[in-house]
């Protein structure tokens, strides 16, 4: 097997420890691996900023009062100059193999994070509108939901407008709300996407589904941005 993102082989180290069980199929090598860096440290219990508050001020104003949307956000890394090359690479040019590098991260944080939550709760993708869908052809969000052993239902979808990237913070902040649902969900959610930048994307899905019944709201990221 190569790794997917240098081409390297790579050789599995074979231990005494390991001998007799399956090698683990990662299509990334310990050097790439090396490169990209885990969320650790102190940080707000209800987004994944690193900080030494228990609520980070984004957060405090989300609540605002009453309670936000959110229960919280889990996201597996940060944003360094690697994932950006990866991410890039994958979501803008379409690389959509490259996309099994997280496979095993993303199981293996789902299973530590969301172990407490009941056997009913459903993953839901956060959707790429149509024309963004057509450019890129596939959604990430989508990938990642897939990974993750539980049901997923793709079962919002998004009007198209300005690319998130090209708008101000305060601009994505007051836009209206994106998405659409035709129907009640009465199962608790996790909302999956590949980043968690100001919390609006995930918090404009969430206020959707909080209005069509859904009981309690939790978002699963791979990157904290
Ligand atoms: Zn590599
Ligand atoms: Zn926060």
């Amino acid at each position: 097997m190569n790794c997917l993102w240098c081409h390297e082989e790579i050789i599995p180290e074979i231990t005494w420890s390991n001998l007799f069980q399956p090698v683990s199929q990662i299509p990334f090598c310990t050097e790439c691996e090396r490169e990209l860096k885990r969320l650790e440290g102190p940080q707000c219990q209800r987004c994944g900023r690193l900080t030494s508050e228990k609520l980070c001020a984004d957060c405090r104003s989300w609540g605002n009062g009453t309670t936000d949307l959110l229960e919280f956000n889990h996201s597996i890394f940060t944003y360094n100059k690697m994932m950006q090359d990866i991410i890039t690479k994958w979501k803008y040019r379409g690389d959509y193999i490259l996309g099994n590098i997280f496979k095993s991260y993303v199981i293996e944080a789902f299973k530590i994070r969301f172990a407490f939550l009941e056997k009913d709760f459903v993953a839901i993708p956060i959707p790429l509108s149509e024309e963004r869908m057509k450019e890129r052809g596939f959604n990430q969000a989508q990938v990642l939901a897939e990974f993750l052993p539980v049901q997923h239902a793709d079962i919002l979808t998004r009007k198209h407008g300005l690319k998130q990237s090209k708008r101000t913070r305060m601009e994505r902040i007051s836009a209206e709300n994106p998405f659409f649902i035709d129907q009640h969900i009465n199962n608790p959610v996790i909302l999956v996407d590949d980043i968690y930048t100001t919390g609006t994307t995930l918090r404009h899905a969430a206020r959707l589904l909080k209005e069509h019944e859904c009981p309690e709201i939790y978002a699963f990221t791979l990157i904290r941005g």
